[in-house]
């Protein structure tokens, strides 16, 4: 077995060079070899660790950013704790303007992490002065002293998986790639790998997973913003009701979308299969490859390799919990088969 034995001078030090792990069960009956990016194994569990150590450092290198100043972000979680953590090691104070529909493990997680939380509702526009945008500008602009991450909005997301992401998957298949899939949420995993992989080989598949009740996929291919694309879904982390120009969509070959309850199965499925305890969105980039597989975009040649965004963990109260998968009535007559009570 493999081991690091060696000391490191903090946590941050052991952000990136996540594992490939080869995924084997889930995938006997799809043909070609398929492989996850386990991005839970950074020390935030999600590869959001990436982007916030990349972004602050960058601000740092500008001298933007001195010892007690605030870092600000909106996020759906998981980049708030990787700011949180970032900001605990470095010394800055973290102001977070969180979504309602995030789930409560996260939030407590945040402030758990000494974050300041601001929790706004999911379901109203981005320019309304409720949202988790305008709350985070109005609080950069009110702090001093402070700078506003700005995920959506900022190339550095991009820049981070550019630099760490892309070559580290180039590496450790040997330039053997052939697809690529990803969540799109700001964009910023999928364009940064991609863009990384497409000038190693411009022949590299790059297919985005999108929620139904996002525009992503319908922007991809038609370049307009469809308002009647928007309505509520479950699924954290994953599309989007407004274009962030964190995603370089020129790099990305096709979208799929994927639904919520096949998605909140595929990760319990994950969990049971491959021992991968799997966050929402894993399941999601997973049901988007079988959906693939039955489309005929694999053969047996093909090196897949999805991207798994962040740990199960992060879901004890949502897809890991029977009460929460039989209030959404994802249940059905799987409860049985999927979740067998011992008996006392
Ligand atoms: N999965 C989860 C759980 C996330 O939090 C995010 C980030 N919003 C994503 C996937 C998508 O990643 P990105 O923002 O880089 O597109």
């Amino acid at each position: 077995m493999e081991k690091k034995i060696a000391a490191v001078d903090n946590v941050l030090a052991l952000i990136g060079n996540t594992p490939l792990v080869r995924l084997n069960r889930i995938t006997e009956s799809l043909s070609g070899n398929f492989y996850a990016k386990v991005e839970a194994f950074n020390p935030g569990h999600s590869a959001k660790d990436r982007i916030a150590l990349h972004i602050i450092e960058e601000a740092e290198r500008k001298g933007i950013l001195s010892p007690g100043d605030t870092i600000i972000e909106t996020t759906s979680g998981n980049t708030g704790f990787s700011i949180a953590m970032v900001s605990i090691v470095k010394g800055y104070k973290c102001i977070l303007a969180v979504s309602s529909k995030s789930s409560p493990d996260k939030i407590d997680m945040l402030r758990s992490m000494g974050a300041n939380v601001y929790v706004c509702p999911a379901h109203v526009s981005a320019d309304d002065p409720r949202s988790y945008y305008q709350v985070a500008k109005r609080l950069h602009k009110e702090t001093k002293g402070s700078i506003y991450i700005n995920q959506y909005f900022n190339e550095l997301n991009i820049d981070a998986h550019y630099k760490s992401t892309g070559p580290e998957i180039w590496e450790q298949t040997n330039g053997r790639i052939t697809h690529l899939i990803a969540c799109s949420g700001t964009g910023g995993t999928i364009s940064g790998t991609a863009r990384y992989l497409k000038e190693q080989n411009a022949g590299i598949r790059i297919i985005g997973v999108d929620a139904f009740g996002s525009v992503l996929k319908k922007f991809h291919e038609t370049g307009e913003l469809d308002e009647s694309e928007i309505y509520p879904y479950r699924i954290e982390g994953l599309g989007k009701n407004m274009i962030p120009s964190a995603t370089d969509f020129d790099v990305i070959d096709k979208y799929i979308k994927v639904s919520d309850e096949e998605s909140a199965h595929t990760a319990r499925e994950l969990s049971r299969t491959e021992g991968i305890f799997a966050g929402y969105t894993c399941g999601a980039v997973m049901q988007a490859i079988k959906q693939l597989d039955a489309d005929g975009e694999f053969n047996e040649n093909s090196q897949v390799v999805a991207i798994f965004p962040d740990h199960g963990s992060r879901y004890m109260s949502k897809i890991y919990s029977d009460d929460w998968m039989e209030a959404q009535g994802f249940l059905g007559n799987k409860e049985v088969e999927e979740t067998p009570k011992v008996q006392m």
